[in-house]
């Protein structure tokens, strides 16, 4: 019988999935480093959070593993590189949030551009200020997507069925998978020119890193707002404070930062921003599907 590790707090559904079939878990979520070293010997598959450290030193105790499961996205925490050379799979559930990230990108795109937050908090202070908050349609507008991922694909789905006309810049994705989805390729300039909308769907990298900067957010239409839920540090925001100001662009919707926690709240205070709490992933049908999904991969790992 197949025997597994959770050494931090997982949902009981992924216990219960792995039981059902017959697999051992041994679920010790505040497991002290000492008495991980000494059992780790013991187990097929590891299961982690962000808190286990899972380095070589760990690694090297664990003569039987088999998988090392992340439940999320994060993989720092987990010395994939050496799991490799020992013949360990790695595996992490990046696809489970997709939907929700891309379904919080439309949200903020309807908000800015309909100056939603202003609206409510008006209303709140007993305001009616009507005439003052009129926005645009999303209806025939450009939408400019920089990485159509996961996340960028499925924005690029839904912002069609609300009829916007969509193009992309992801140098990595191959013309027959864009065809598909009927988004146009086109360089980062002329999308920056041309977008009503760009929305940042990216990985954090050097190459990424103040990817939109004072150059970028010149470019774009007076117009146009930037929507951001990939990495705070792809936007300059010192940058982008200055257009938002300046009215170089009408808004940004924001749902991460450079720091997080933010400690300086300037851009928040800005009207045409609408801003939220790195909450992309965080719905109840992510949860359920981060799960799932990571169930199903160790299962198929430790019964290949
Ligand atoms: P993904 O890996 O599926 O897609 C990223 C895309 O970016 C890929 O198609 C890749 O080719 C492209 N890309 C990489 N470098 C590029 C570059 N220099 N220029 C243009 N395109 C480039 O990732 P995903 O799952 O779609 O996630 C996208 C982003 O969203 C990531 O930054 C991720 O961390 C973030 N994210 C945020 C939340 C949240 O809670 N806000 C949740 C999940 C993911």
């Amino acid at each position: 019988m197949a025997k597994v590790l959770v050494s931090d707090i997982i949902h009981p559904e992924f216990i219960n999935k792995l039981e059902e079939i017959g697999i051992q878990i041994d679920y010790k979520p505040n497991i002290k480093n000492d008495q991980l070293f000494e059992t780790i010997p013991d187990y097929d598959g590891l299961v982690v959070r962000p808190r286990t450290k899972v380095t070589q030193e760990l690694i090297e105790h664990a003569s039987k593993l088999k998988v090392i499961g992340r439940a999320g996205v994060g993989l720092d925490n987990i010395d994939v590189t050496y799991a490799k050379e020992k013949g360990i799979i790695v595996v992490n559930t990046p696809e489970a949030p997709s939907a929700s990230v891309a379904e919080l990108v439309i949200g903020l795109m309807i908000s800015t551009i309909r100056h939603i937050p202003l609206a409510d908090s008006s209303m709140r202070e007993g305001k009616w200020i009507k005439s003052k908050l009129t926005g645009h349609e999303l209806k025939d507008k450009r939408l400019g997507i920089i990485g159509l991922g996961r996340v960028g694909s499925i924005v690029a789905q839904i912002a069609s069925a609300i009829g916007m006309s969509i193009v992309f810049f992801d140098p990595y994705v191959i013309d027959e998978y864009a065809e598909k989805l009927g988004v146009n390729r086109v360089n980062l300039e002329t999308l920056l020119k041309d977008s009503d909308v760009v929305t940042l769907h990216v990985p954090l990298t050097s190459e990424t890193y103040h990817m939109i900067g004072k150059i970028e957010l010149n470019i774009m239409k007076k117009s146009a707002i930037i929507i951001n839920t990939s990495r705070g540090a792809v936007i300059d925001e010192s940058a982008l404070i200055e257009a938002l100001k300046s009215g170089k662009i009408l808004g940004a919707g924001l749902d991460v930062y450079s720091n997080e926690p933010p400690t300086d709240l300037e851009l928040f205070n800005l009207p045409n921003v609408t801003c939220t709490p790195h909450i992309g992933s965080e719905t109840l049908e992510t949860k359920e599907r981060v799960v799932t999904l990571l169930a199903e991969k160790v299962i198929k790992i430790l019964y290949k």
